[in-house]
């Protein structure tokens, strides 16, 4: 989903808090332990789940490490005069397991918009956004009915329960095991799909529109959290193969690779389409005349277009019958754009999109499947699997910052399968901080790219409300300000651990080898904390539990200076708050020179006030703690000191 468009970035007010402290008696100061700093200290040991011959103690999958796979044959049409889609689809489970499955749980996510929905019954307020709001009542849909659950010639005893329906098989699937089910449905698709699909006239977007297998994993067994609006999304990888029907007037985008160009598409596109894949700059398949003056033709039957797509978690697909549609090719990948006449700054999207798609292929793991493909339309922005819905915008900024975001979830959570319902700082957070970068790629030289790296620090001083934040651990469902949790603040903790703990040749490399390690896997929060200390050679586990499972608050101070009889000046730093991060120390001396030292995190080890010691011969004029002001730091007043 995307996060608040970030146009207005003010200058960030830079003010030099210069205190004076009284200079603290010559006498030694019992080094006084914060409150539960002996029992409690912040350098214990996380309490993570026991590592096994699954996920490894290093963060890595395990020799024993197995996840299911679930392939679709999906026949479905849409008819646009009563927004009705028809299918049916053919389900095989392979079950990749020790276990045996007696049950298959489906995933009904558009049954949000029944009337006996959990967010509905409950009603769930709207989710406020930063501009946006995501209202998940969702009263013109109609959810997923489901005609016939069957087995061959054998009906399935299956009952919906909400957003999810359990299906009894009729013989449990042994380990290593295959079965097939096939599924008969209806669905009406909701104007406005709670933020996730929708239509705006003849253009559709559209996605959780079949019955999907839920995931069954190591970690929780089958995982069935309701879907409440806010928590996206948790699959399994397969292969689908789609034909989908609808007027012949209709161009059809989607996960997944065209089976039948010569069907449904005219030899001038297809000739264009090939010029394109020999093009590094957008080629137009369907131009802005084209599409204008389709928009006027009458359908005069049906066409239907068949899909196929490998090794994905997810099938979307869009239409409308006037679609501008511009293509270009990177590394063997096509680049797509279909936008409306109307949304004329799309004519920059194509080389936005490629920019998009090289940026995240060399920095983070090669793009893995045929096409990278962006539709404007409705929807606010969302993704799947090549495959994104970005809104029309007014601002190339605002387009960018979208178009770079929808694609970062290709990475995560497309790449590196985690689950979303559960854990969205490693989706929306992830992708925040790498979306970070692209802009400063994108728009370098720009004052947009300036503006942007120092976006997450601006933002904290907004939303990190002593006693009203909320650990960025908790379920999206319990978040009440998911723009700070989920998205920014993971990309301050990220940006933080890259910059000023790890270094960013030392955090790039893990990071890219984190993503290598579980691509097409299922990684945990604990996953991720062993691999980012293993491949790193730092314990961070002070680090997670502070950013992650608490809102620890960081407040570094210059308790006093003091010279001692030997002449040996002592800077006393203390640690006031209830996270520790090292210390850049600037110190000023009489002699008109100065020096930057940072200290590591692990001078905290033995309570929370730590002496830094000068030589004796050198005089000290000031000390400041946090020079650059890259930390946030609840109270910089006490940060510096002068003579
Ligand atoms: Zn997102």
């Amino acid at each position: 989903m995307k996060p608040r468009r970030m146009l207005d970035i003010a200058p960030r007010l830079i003010v030099f808090a210069a205190t004076l402290l009284l200079l603290a008696p010559t006498t030694a100061v019992a080094q006084e332990e914060g409150p539960g700093w002996k029992t409690r200290s912040p350098f214990r040991p996380l309490n993570l789940p026991a590592a096994n011959t699954l996920r490894t103690g290093a963060g890595r999958p395990g020799p024993d490490y197995w996840q299911q796979k679930v392939d679709y044959r999906i026949d479905v049409s849409l008819d646009p005069t009563n927004q009705l889609l028809t299918g049916s689809e053919t389900i095989r489970y392979t079950n990749n397991s020790p276990h045996a499955l007696s049950t298959l749980w489906l995933k009904l996510d558009a049954n949000l918009c029944n009337p006996d929905s959990e967010a509905r019954v409950l009603e769930v307020p709207p989710l406020l956004f930063g501009d946006s709001v995501f209202d998940f009542t969702c009263s013109d849909g109609t959810g997923i009915s489901l005609d016939r659950v069957a087995a061959g010639d054998r009906e399935l005893e299956h009952e919906v329960m909400g957003t999810i329906a359990r299906v009894d098989l009729p013989h449990p699937v042994p380990p290593g095991g295959r079965t097939e089910i096939e599924i008969d449905w209806r669905m009406t698709l909701p104007e406005y799909g709670y933020g996730r699909m929708g239509r705006d006239g003849t253009l559709y977007q559209v996605a959780q529109w079949y019955p999907r297998v839920a995931v069954y994993d190591d970690v929780s067994g089958w995982n069935l959290t309701p879907f409440l609006g806010a928590g996206e999304f948790y699959q399994e990888y397969g292969s689908f193969q789609v034909a989908l029907t609808v007027p012949d007037n209709f161009v059809v985008t989607a996960t997944g690779t065209i089976q039948n160009p010569d069907a449904v598409l005219t030899d001038e596109q297809q000739a264009r389409l090939a010029r394109a894949d020999g093009s590094e700059d957008a080629v137009a398949v369907i131009t802005g005349s084209e599409a204008r003056s389709n928009r006027d033709r009458r359908a005069s039957g049906s066409k239907t277009w068949r899909f196929a797509a490998e090794n994905v978690r997810d099938f979307a697909f869009a239409m409308a019958p006037d679609f501008r549609w511009d293509a270009s090719s990177y590394n063997g990948i096509r680049i797509q754009t279909f936008y409306r006449p109307e949304a004329t700054l799309w004519e920059e999207a194509n080389r936005m999109s490629w920019v998009t798609i090289q940026h995240f292929s060399e920095r983070l793991y090669p793009y893995p499947w045929p096409h990278a493909t962006t539709v404007e339309g409705p929807n606010d922005g969302m993704e799947y699997p090549m495959l994104t819905f970005v809104p029309t915008e007014t601002t190339r900024e605002g387009l960018y910052w979208v178009l770079t975001h929808e694609f970062g979830h290709e990475w995560y959570p497309m790449i590196v399968n985690t689950n979303e319902r559960l854990h969205p700082w490693m989706d929306e957070g992830f992708n925040t901080f790498i979306d970070i970068e692209s802009v400063e790629v994108y728009f370098e030289g720009e004052p947009y790219a300036d503006a942007i790296s120092v976006q997450p620090l601006e933002l904290w001083a907004d939303h990190s409300v002593p006693g009203t934040e909320q650990a960025m651990a908790l379920s999206p469902d319990q978040q009440h300000d998911l723009f700070w949790a989920a998205y920014f603040k993971p990309a301050l903790m990220l940006h933080t651990l890259q910059y000023e703990i790890l270094g960013k040749e030392r955090f790039d490399r893990a990071f890219s080898e984190y993503t290598h390690a579980w691509a097409f896997k299922h990684p945990t929060p604990a996953d991720f904390f062993r691999f980012m200390e293993d491949a790193s050679g730092m314990d961070l586990d002070w680090f997670w539990r502070g950013w992650v499972y608490s809102t620890a608050r960081l407040d570094q101070a210059i308790g006093g200076v003091e010279t001692t009889d030997d002449g040996v000046t002592e800077i006393r730093l203390e640690s006031r708050g209830d996270m520790v991060m090292p210390a850049e120390l600037r110190i000023e001396y009489g002699d008109g020179t100065s020096e930057t030292l940072k200290l590591p995190v692990e001078m905290w080890k033995l309570g929370p006030e730590y002496a830094y010691r000068v030589p004796a011969g050198r005089e000290v004029t000031g000390a400041q703690l946090d020079p650059r002001e890259v930390y946030p730091d609840d109270d910089r007043a006490n940060n510096a000191w002068s003579r």
